[in-house]
């Protein structure tokens, strides 16, 4: 008798959001603000191909963020959405305090003073900056960027008084609270800030799917927050954003120790020259792509829709190169959390990038992805890798596997199949927590009786959903004996019956 998989199945819901079941394979993520933070208007972003929600904790409060994770988690629930939730830590991000009047124009050769002791409203005598150590660990030359890089100055004398006089090289107006950053100094402060264990104990009381640290320095950093983590007996996943010179340097150990990589060029950009930008976005995405772990491209994707309903064609371009260097997601910033377009934005991306996946300049690196012998996953990597040679060679309508860890969901979205990936797995985390990964469609399933009942129920499940119908081509991958829980060590091509 057939098992009842009803439990598995959303037909009804599939017709209420009238889903259409070819999507985009790159991933959105939307960052929340207040242009988009009601349940309707998250909702409208979802269906315009919103995958993973960013909550920004460098602004807004712990309510509102818990309200905008409880309208998130209603729309999985009654919507056939699998919508994951990143939580984005502040790290060691500096910044000015208040400022006179609101703004303060400095010019060019003007000699003004930081300093660090007292949170002071700041004139040029004295302007204060959020970080303890400041004239501790910055040295006489050394650059400092105000504002995204739109005021520059250089450190002249710092006195023993604790004050840091810097001299101006690119003048402009100062306005209160906004980032500094330090390129050239070795910053001491701790990667996780007071406020950002406020903010971690808030975000592992919700448990959102992924975590990521801003500024990122080495792999410790995350090291040290995958602990914290764990201590709390949290299933989240760990990004690392890069954006500082010295998280390039680390890169490699930084990639081994985080779950995913976020591209955070609006830093990056302020911390490097910024031509360096673009070779380093290539090299973090493909070394990403190497080791199986999803890549984020971020910031300035579509800036110009902030208040435009076209973008530039520049940032088409951004949108659709990022696609084809094979990222596993581009994300969108104040676009969304305060723009005055967001559902439109989004829409926008997703036709950028279904335009270019319809076309057969697909990303595809399998032949440099070989698997390695000398890795300790080298035949369930094997196996992974000829799934989606096969796959790709019989044109199969879809690739199932099955995974406990997500290592062989994330190793298969790596080879970035042509073929639709489908992911089976009885860990609920990682539904949504996949939704990051590029090409993979997610869903929970438990039954662990024979791997003909899974197999078989997971073609009916597809079936029914109208994800393949009779006669379609299917490559599934698994792992049997199926009790003893082994790295995926099995493939299975086969026709769909009626
Ligand atoms: P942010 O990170 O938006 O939190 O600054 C992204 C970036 O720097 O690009
Ligand atoms: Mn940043």
């Amino acid at each position: 008798m057939a098992r009842d998989i009803s439990k598995y199945t959303h037909e009804e819901m599939d017709k209420v959001a009238g889903i259409t079941h070819s999507t985009h394979r790159t991933k959105i993520v939307a960052t929340v603000g207040p242009a988009c933070d009601s349940y309707e208007g998250l909702l409208s972003l979802v269906k315009a191909g919103v995958n993973i929600f960013r909550l920004n904790f460098s602004h807004g409060t712990h309510e509102n963020k818990a309200e905008v994770i409880r309208h998130i988690r209603a729309i999985n629930k009654t919507e056939p959405y699998n919508i994951a939730i990143l939580a984005d830590l502040q790290g060691p991000k500096l910044r000015v305090g208040e400022i006179e009047n609101g703004a303060l124009p400095i010019a060019t050769g003007d000699i003004i003073t930081f300093q660090s002791n007292q949170k002071v409203v700041g004139t040029k005598d004295s302007i204060y900056v959020s970080y303890p150590n400041l004239h501790e660990d910055v040295e006489v030359g050394n650059k400092i960027l105000i504002d995204d890089g739109k005021i520059e100055v250089i450190v002249r004398e710092i006195t023993a008084a604790g004050e840091v006089k810097v001299e101006v090289t690119y003048g402009g107006i100062l306005l209160p609270k906004k980032g500094v950053n330090l390129p050239d100094t070795k910053i001491s402060l701790p990667a996780l800030t007071e406020k950002d264990l406020i903010d971690l104990d808030f975000i592992l009381g919700q448990n959102v799917d992924w975590i990521a640290l801003s500024f990122v320095r080495r792999a410790e950093d995350i090291v040290d927050l995958k602990r914290r983590i764990k201590d709390a007996n949290s299933m989240s996943k760990v990004i690392a954003k890069i954006e500082m010179p010295s998280a390039l340097t680390d890169l490699r150990n930084i990639i081994i120790e985080s779950d995913g990589v976020m591209v955070a060029r609006g830093d990056l950009g302020v911390e490097l020259p910024v031509e360096k930008v673009p070779m380093a976005q290539r090299d973090i995405i493909r070394k990403c792509i190497h080791r199986a772990k999803p890549v984020i491209v971020a910031t300035q994707m579509m800036e110009s829709m902030m208040d435009r309903v076209k973008p530039n064609r520049s940032e088409i371009t951004d949108v659709a190169n990022a696609v084809l260097e094979g990222a596993d997601a581009v994300m969108l910033s104040g676009e969304t959390a305060a723009g005055n377009h967001p559902t439109l934005v989004v829409e926008t991306m997703r036709k950028i990038i279904l335009e270019v996946e319809r076309t057969e300049y697909r990303y595809n690196r399998e032949e440099d992805l070989r698997p390695q012998p000398h890795s300790p996953s080298f035949l369930s990597d094997a196996v992974c890798y000829n799934a989606c040679k096969l796959a790709n060679d019989t044109k199969s309508n879809a690739l199932i596997g099955m995974t406990q860890s997500g290592y062989t969901a994330f190793m298969l979205s790596s080879y970035r199949p042509k073929s639709p990936l489908f992911i089976f797995t009885k860990e609920r985390s990682l539904v949504n927590q996949l939704s990051l990964s590029w090409g993979v469609r997610a869903f929970f399933y438990d039954e662990e009786e024979s791997i003909d009942d899974i197999i078989a129920d997971q073609m009916t499940i597809l079936k029914k959903r109208g994800f393949i119908k009779t006669g379609d081509v299917v490559v599934n991958t698994g792992s049997v004996p199926i009790h003893l829980h082994l790295p995926t060590n099995m493939l299975k091509i086969s026709r769909v019956d009626d």
